[in-house]
């Protein structure tokens, strides 16, 4: 079982599709996928089909307290099944109110990473969206990924906001998650008419081809893959 954890404190970078894709990809293969929503925008409940987040009961936010308070957790709390071979742990708005109260539980870098403990037996992959921040939820992310892939889009490649993103990366690492490792920037919403994308690209490779590798797979602006998004399929 693999942990993949998708990251960029920047939003609207495709975080949440390359999720979704990447997990409905896999149980295509025939692996059993567990895609993990740890935005409290919830955007990845939202494309699996839950118009309303927000009325859900059960969440990654009740597994997260279940975990504080007993230290283990039902399997089936929150988790919502689908035909397709892909289960999903929802998210929706109670997700930030936790996030803030988490600051006295103790470990709370870990209480994911112990969720994961009870369930990963149940999976091939399981895949975390994260919400556009570096706090204590995607600290949790990583906390418990084999892992991580950071979607950029070309064009807004930023070196200020990767250096944020690769400190934090590498705290986790040397403090909680000595196995975490980067498997590359993902670009995505490529659009291969602009020669500025290929400027940045080099600029990024210079700046931390040794540290972080762009993967060779871009991924192309699509109108197909915003209609899929919204439409829920
Ligand atoms: P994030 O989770 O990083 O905030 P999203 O996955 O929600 O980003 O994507 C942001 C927007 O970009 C969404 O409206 C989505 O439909 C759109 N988008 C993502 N990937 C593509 C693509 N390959 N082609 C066209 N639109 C895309
Ligand atoms: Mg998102």
């Amino acid at each position: 079982m693999k942990v993949y954890t998708i990251v960029n404190q920047k939003g609207g970078v495709a975080k949440t599709t390359t999720t979704f894709n990447l997990g409905i990809g896999l149980a295509k293969q025939g692996k059993k996928v567990l895609l993990i929503d740890a935005d409290p925008q919830g955007s990845l409940t939202i494309c699996m089909g839950n118009r309303e987040p927000d009325s859900l009961e059960h969440t990654i936010s009740t597994v997260i307290a279940e975990m504080i308070n007993n230290d283990t957790v039902n399997k089936d709390l929150a988790i919502i099944h689908y035909d397709e071979n892909v289960d999903l742990l929802p998210s929706n708005i109670d997700l930030s109110a936790m996030e803030a109260s988490l600051v006295n539980v103790m470990s709370r870098e870990t209480i994911l990473k112990n969720y994961i403990d009870i369930v990963k037996d149940d999976y091939d992959y399981i895949l975390i969206d994260c919400m556009p921040s570096l706090g204590i939820i995607t600290v949790n992310a990583l906390a418990c990924a084999d892992r991580v892939i950071i979607p950029a889009q070309a064009a807004y490649l930023s070196i200020k906001g990767f250096q944020a993103l690769i400190k934090t990366i590498n705290t986790v690492k040397r403090k909680l998650n000595p196995k975490l490792e980067i498997e590359g920037i993902l670009l995505t919403m490529v659009d291969r008419r602009t020669n500025i994308a290929k400027m940045i690209i080099d600029e990024v490779n210079n700046a931390y081809g040794k540290v972080v590798p762009i993967l060779q797979t871009e991924i192309p602006r699509s109108v197909a893959v915003e209609e899929s998004i919204a439409l829920g399929e």
